[in-house]
Order: C-alpha cells, then sequence, then structure tokens
C-alpha cells in the first residue's frame, strides 16, 4: 500500500443560506499525474442539508452539516475538519444504495462531486469518485473497451460502486479495477492495488466497508480490454433493465442480496410468497421487480424499514431464508 505525502488544503468555509462562494483560481493539473483539481477553493459547510434530495430513495431528514467537494484537496480538508472537531461523516456518492434516516444524520456528510477522468487511449482510466458510473459505462463502451458495459444502467458514482463492488449482467467492478486511491482518517493518502492482492472483493463486498481508518474514495483506475462488441452489449444490458426494473419509479435498486448458488433470487423468493405490490405508508414492493421497494410519494426510512422487515419474516417463514439488504441503512 503506497502512502502519500499530506496534502495541503485551504481552511474550509461555513456558509449560512445564501451566503457567497470564496474562490481562489488554482493552476490546472496535467493529464499524466495525479489530479488535483482545476479548482482550489475552500470546502463550504452547510447546514441542515435535507437528505431525501441527496438520495435516489428521496427519503431522510436533514444532515448536521453537508459539504460538497469537487476536488481532492477539498475532500481532504474536510475529513481533517471531521477529524479535527470529532464530528462523524459519511462520504457519499448518488445515494443510490443508501436508505437514510427520517432524523437525518448526525455529522457531516462528504458528497463527492470529483468528477475527472484520464485515459491513456489502451483502455486505461482513471476516473474520479464523482464521476457518473452509467456515465462510465457508456464512454468506454462507445470507445470499443468492454467490463464496464453493465455500469451503464447503474445510477450511482464511481466511489460508490468501488466501495459497493457493484455488479450486473455477470460482470462487476473488482473485475476491472485496478488501483483506487483513498484519503484515511487521518488526512493522508494511499493507495489500494489489486495486482498486490489489496482489493480482495466478493459479491457486493468491497475491502473498503470494513476499513476502520477510510476517509473517502478519490479515484480508481480501470483497466479494459478491446472488445468489439461492447457498445452492443452495453446497449442491450441497459435495454433489458428498461423492461425489467421499474427504472423511472424512487428507489434504490435491489434492496436485498441474493441468497447465492442453488437458491432463488432475492426478487424470485419475494414475489413467491406473494408480496409484490405490498405497501406500507409511501412504501410498496414494486409490481414489476419484487426485489425493488418505491417510494410512491412522501415515503418514510420507517415505512420501508417496516416493508424490509416483513419481506425478511415472510420469506424465513415461507423458505427458510434469511434475506440480507444490499442497501446500506444509514442511522442518526
Ligand atoms: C434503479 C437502480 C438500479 C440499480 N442497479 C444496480 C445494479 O445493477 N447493480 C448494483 O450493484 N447496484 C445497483 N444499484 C444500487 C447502486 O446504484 C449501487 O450500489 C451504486 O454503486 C451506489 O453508488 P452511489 O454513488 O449511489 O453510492 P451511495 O449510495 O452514495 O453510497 C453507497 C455506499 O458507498 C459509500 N461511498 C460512496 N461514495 C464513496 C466515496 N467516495 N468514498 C467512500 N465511500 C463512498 C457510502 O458511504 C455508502 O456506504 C441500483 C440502484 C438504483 C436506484
Amino acid at each position: 500500500m503506497a502512502v502519500n505525502a499530506r496534502q495541503s488544503a485551504p481552511p474550509p468555509t461555513f456558509l449560512g443560506a445564501g451566503a457567497k462562494t470564496r474562490k481562489k483560481v488554482g493552476s490546472l493539473c496535467s493529464s499524466c499525474s495525479p489530479s488535483f483539481g482545476s479548482e482550489d477553493q475552500a470546502p463550504e459547510f452547510v447546514r441542515g442539508k435535507l437528505l431525501s434530495e441527496l438520495s435516489t430513495w428521496g427519503i431522510g431528514g436533514a444532515a448536521r452539516l453537508f459539504v460538497e467537494v469537487r476536488n481532492r484537496e477539498q475532500l481532504v480538508s474536510s475529513i481533517r475538519h471531521c477529524r479535527e472537531h470529532n464530528l462523524k461523516f459519511l462520504a457519499l456518492g448518488k445515494g443510490s444504495n443508501c436508505l437514510f434516516d427520517d432524523r437525518g444524520f448526525d455529522g457531516c456528510v462528504i458528497l463527492s462531486r470529483i468528477n475527472d477522468m484520464h485515459e491513456n487511449g489502451c483502455g486505461r482510466y482513471r476516473v474520479g469518485s464523482g464521476y457518473p458510473f452509467n456515465l462510465l459505462g457508456i464512454h468506454t463502451s462507445k470507445q470499443g473497451f468492454g467490463g464496464l458495459e453493465f455500469a451503464s444502467g447503474i445510477p450511482g458514482t464511481v466511489g460508490g460502486a468501488v466501495f459497493m463492488n457493484a455488479g450486473a449482467d455477470g460482470q462487476e467492478t473488482i473485475e476491472v479495477l485496478e488501483a483506487v486511491e483513498f484519503v484515511d482518517t487521518n488526512g493522508q493518502t494511499r493507495e489500494l492495488l489489486k495486482k498486490q492482492g489489496e482489493l480482495a472483493c466478493s459479491y457486493r463486498k468491497s475491502p473498503f466497508q470494513g476499513m476502520p481508518d477510510l476517509g473517502a474514495i478519490l479515484s480508481a483506475t480501470f483497466q479494459l480490454q478491446p472488445c468489439p462488441l461492447s457498445r452492443d452489449r452495453q446497449r442491450d444490458y441497459l435495454a433489458r433493465r428498461k423492461q425489467t426494473q421499474p427504472v423511472n419509479e424512487r428507489s434504490a435498486g435491489c434492496v436485498f442480496r441474493n441468497p447465492g448458488k442453488g437458491c432463488q433470487s432475492a426478487g424470485a423468493l419475494i414475489e413467491a410468497v406473494g408480496l409484490k405490490g405490498l405497501r406500507i405508508g409511501g412504501a410498496k414492493v414494486s409490481e414489476l421487480h419484487a426485489n425493488f421497494l418505491i417510494n410512491t410519494g412522501g415515503a418514510k426510512a420507517s415505512d420501508v424499514l417496516s416493508l424490509i422487515s416483513v419481506i425478511k419474516d415472510r420469506v424465513r417463514a415461507e423458505s427458510g431464508i434469511q434475506l440480507e439488504q444490499e442497501v446500506r441503512y444509514i442511522p442518526y
């Protein structure tokens, strides 16, 4: 694991509603050296941001503090700020795999909008953690590189995909991941390399999920292979997804992990016990895909949690299988 020198970062700024942005002009980085972003303004902390605005489910109360970071210096600075003030924090991407609590989050939510991408033309892409994963899937497929075709239907960020080891259609993130750069809770940047065995992942699991000193993922490097069929494959995957999943409704994708070899999928198990269409408050089991729980409007986290509990109980009672959640509940 490589450890880099600490980066200097400007101190954070606190903003009330309507406050003006403090801006400084930074130097542009070259495409072949690590990116420090094209801006170096201080990160701006906001109080009381509604988490429902930051999750695809549209659920969640307010965060005590919120900061959106656009480059690595701002991310490092925000993590250090949280550490110095003994504030718990959560690194967030698109919020497409998170269920926020109705009371919100009693800490700082750090939203990565680090959107830089560097490519060498040979299928190697180094991408900022805030880069949209679906766009990465489309871009790389269009360029004739295979391995991320599945990503075009996943509405998250690169950071979220790496953290979750996102996957679909028989592909998963780890397969094409070469390296991941992250900042730890001390504000040091470090890198994990697959070739050194540091990126051991399994179904929707990555080493980052159990890392006690993880601050946030900064960037990921992918190595893809030339594939003349990549664009057709990506389009096929996306078209099939639109037919089989409620992609235009508010959800967090599949709520439960598939139980594994020899078992039906979680969606099939839920359907088999007759729970499609079950509603609690504003939350409902999708009629199209039973592993999707939909916010039909005004759903609370408590509605979703109740639905999850009913589903688990019924599936366990009727099939003996204990479903486990894939979505991450973020407690207050
Ligand atoms: C319609 C729909 C379809 C979906 N289909 C799929 C699918 O086919 N396959 C699949 O695997 N998933 C799927 N998902 C779930 C979700 O999109 C993925 O898990 C995605 O990778 C999450 O990315 P995100 O940026 O939204 O992560 P978030 O929801 O923002 O975060 C998820 C977790 O990752 C952590 N995290 C996020 N960014 C960082 C960072 N920069 N540093 C450190 N930690 C971070 C968060 O703390 C959190 O614990 C789907 C979701 C929806 C709504």
